[in-house]
């Protein structure tokens, strides 16, 4: 996605060989008209699909959830990584390794939002492990619901992510693949045509 490209260009910072920061337009200012170009191109990527609902994690894949549910007219759920108070019991879980934060944190998400017959997109900023997808698709499946596909903004192509998400039989689309981000420099994979 062009613009998107751009946006890592001229606003991304590279912490480190495997760091990208892009706070000021997704993960903490948000640039609610580039993210809404975002939910565009998710419909796009999975057109045809009879997706029911979206599921994301708090807090940054909520905004291009938010804008993929909306162009779909269909609701989205993001999964918690702290308990709520008011969510105790009739939960779903699995625990995720965090990437940037070098912790485990167990994600839940009621047992009321993922129903058997959903066909769900799970949506998510980054790519990286694939720890955070997999756990997702892991409350859908103890749901008995479908994974239909999974939608990444930006992936690390040099991390193993995408590799064991395509393994373990999901279709993923990314908006943005990075290559690299060795000598400081934002490195893009070619576009694969579609
Ligand atoms: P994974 O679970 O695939 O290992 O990592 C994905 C999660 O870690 C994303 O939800 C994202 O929050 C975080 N993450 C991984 N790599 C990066 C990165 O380079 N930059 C930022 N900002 N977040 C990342």
């Amino acid at each position: 996605m062009e613009e998107l490209k751009q946006a890592i260009l001229n606003k991304g910072v590279v912490v480190s060989n495997g760091v990208l920061k892009v706070d000021t337009f997704l993960n903490h200012q948000i640039d609610p008209i580039l993210i809404a170009q975002m939910g565009q191109e998710f419909v796009k990527r999975f057109n045809g699909k009879e997706i029911t609902k979206i599921l994301t994690i708090e807090s940054s894949g909520i905004a291009p959830a938010f804008t993929t549910a909306l162009e779909l007219g269909i609701p989205f759920v993001f999964a918690r990584k702290k308990k709520s108070l008011t969510l105790s019991s009739n939960l779903l879980s699995a625990k995720v390794h965090s990437f940037t934060k070098n912790e485990t944190n167990e994600i839940t998400v009621s047992k009321d939002f993922i129903l058997e017959d959903d066909k769900i997109l799970i949506i998510d900023d980054f790519l990286a492990n694939g720890e955070a997808a997999l756990g997702l698709a892991s409350l859908v499946e103890q749901a008995n619901a479908t994974v239909v596909g999974i939608g990444i903004v930006i992936e690390k192509s040099f991390q193993p992510g995408r590799e064991k998400l395509e393994q373990a039989g999901y279709q993923v689309e990314s908006l943005a693949r990075l290559a690299s981000l060795e000598n400081n420099t934002v490195r893009f994979l070619e576009e694969v045509a579609t």
